[in-house]
């Protein structure tokens, strides 16, 4: 038996039984081809570096022919778009193979857009090449920024034409994660009044996931404040790397605080707080600066959907139960803003802690929004701006006050502030111009510009081989419109 298919195959979740999921096998892609494949990604799974070239990988990794051990299903989940109750969603176009055990703990593997589910909708169970080559990209890129994400192990291509604005052509993406557990899992099993299987499912990923809350007073309490404190970090890593998600609906928040399903995310040029990266949008709710408030709200959905699992019999006991939970999710407030600081400080290369941290922070993010200054080309070159303030300074319109406030950021600054700074302060970030440069050649058969930039976005703390790759938007980018339609 070839080493690929002799991995070592669970499915933990499978032991939850069929209320929570339906077993189905993939509709492949028609002779298929591979994309991408991110060789960090292989190597965390613990794959073989030649793993594409194996017999059998492009069959598995296009839902054409599945590995041993594998068992293909689609979960079901519900949860809040947009502010409103959505009702049932679930798992419309992926498919959860299995778990492989690693050296970082198991390991679930998704196919996405491997055909219909019993959860498609009116969906096709289809992924577009393109929203595929920008979910794997952004996957990696994020890992080695250091946020927390799902991974993507690779795509496979096919000429299948499937329809959105216009005809595209389909592909899978296998995506990499602990646990792909929602809000919305949570959500569905409450919102049906199926108490039984809400508690199955909270013990299941207390076990599995969140062991340390297994022995406290109340477990569910201590599971939503690990989520709330975990989100927290999150979100607050998105906001220092100008990163927007662009549909933070509920369904799309993970249990482990990974950032999930990418869409029509953005990493924003300009700096602007009410950037909305997702043209859908149009009212905004999903905005940069709004990106911190709804993370809570989706929380308070979470808090609601954890209490039936509290005692709630008498008025009384229901009051004192959302009290507790209550309380869980006010976590979130205190640790997003220290994160946040903990973040602007390292940025702006601050040692040790000054109550005039925040303000500087602030001042600098306003001055920036001023200007529309390039959020990651602002902090960069203020890593090097003790010595050489000019490239910064050419990012502002209102040079004086960014003078008067580099006055004020040099006072506090210390030694090495530029090499901590340099190590924070990426140079290199997904922007959707360089997305679309890789889409495009791979529309037109090349995948070599994805590979590149896969390496390039691997290493995002350096300055890269080609200026362009670091280098602001070319006038081309702002004409560039993504929505939910992927
Ligand atoms: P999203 O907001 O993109 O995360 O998707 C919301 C819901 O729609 C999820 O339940 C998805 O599984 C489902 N969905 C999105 N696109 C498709 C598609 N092309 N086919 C089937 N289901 C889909
Ligand atoms: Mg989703």
């Amino acid at each position: 038996m070839d080493s690929l298919t002799g991995l070592a195959w669970t499915n933990r979740f499978a032991d939850l039984g069929p209320d929570f999921f339906t077993e189905l096998p993939a509709q492949g892609l028609p002779d298929p081809h591979w994309v991408a494949q991110s060789p960090d990604c292989a190597q965390l799974l613990g794959l073989p570096a030649d793993w594409t070239a194996r017999p059998g990988a492009l069959a598995a990794m296009s839902g054409n022919a599945p590995w041993p051990g594998m068992r293909p299903l689609a979960s079901v989940y519900s949860g809040h778009q947009f502010g409103v109750w959505a009702g049932q969603l679930g798992d419309g176009r992926a498919l959860w193979l299995g778990e492989v055990d690693t050296p970082a703990g198991p390991q679930e593997l998704q196919l996405k857009g491997a055909g219909l589910t019993p959860y498609s909708r009116r969906g096709d169970g289809r992924a577009v090449l393109r929203s595929s080559i920008r979910e794997f990209l952004c996957s990696e890129a994020m890992a080695a920024l250091g946020v927390p994400t799902t991974r993507a192990l690779c795509i496979t291509g096919s000429r299948l034409p499937v329809i959105r604005e216009t005809v595209e052509t389909a592909a899978v993406v296998t995506r990499v994660a602990p646990s792909f557990i929602r809000f919305g899992h949570f959500e569905h099993f409450a919102h049906h009044d199926q108490l039984d299987a809400l508690r199955r499912l909270a013990n299941w990923f207390i076990a599995h996931h969140a062991p340390e809350c297994a022995d406290a007073p109340e477990p569910a309490v201590a599971l939503l404040r690990k989520v709330s404190l975990q989100t927290a970090d999150l979100i607050a890593h998105w906001q220092s790397v100008g990163f927007c998600h662009g549909v933070m609906n509920t369904d799309n928040m993970s249990m482990l605080g990974l950032t999930l399903d990418y869409g029509p995310f953005g990493f924003m040029d300009g700096f602007d707080p009410g950037h909305v990266c997702n043209h859908s949008d149009d009212r905004g709710r999903y905005a940069y600066a709004r990106q911190p408030a709804v993370a809570f709200w989706n929380l308070h959905a979470l808090a609601q959907a954890l209490l039936p699992l509290l005692p709630i019999e008498t008025e009384k006991d229901a009051e004192s139960s959302t009290e507790r939970l209550l309380e869980a999710v006010e976590g979130y407030r205190e640790r997003f803003a220290s994160q946040m600081l903990v973040r602007l400080r390292a940025k702006l290369g601050l040692e040790g802690e000054d109550t005039g941290d925040q303000a500087l922070a602030d001042d600098f993010l306003k001055l920036m929004a001023a200007s529309r200054a390039d959020f990651t080309q602002s902090f960069r070159r203020l890593s090097c701006a003790i010595t050489a303030p000019g490239p910064l300074r050419d990012l502002f319109i209102d040079r004086e006050a960014v003078d008067a406030w580099l006055t004020r950021w040099r006072a506090r600054t210390t030694v090495g502030a530029e090499a901590r700074m340099l190590a924070v302060n990426p140079a290199v970030v997904l922007r959707n111009h360089l997305a679309e440069g890789a889409i495009r050649a791979a529309q037109d058969g090349d995948f070599g510009e994805i590979a590149r930039l896969l390496k390039v976005l691997g290493r995002p703390f350096d300055e890269p081989e080609l200026p362009r790759d670091a280098a602001l938007p070319p006038d081309w980018a702002s004409t560039l419109e993504v929505s939910c339609s992927s």
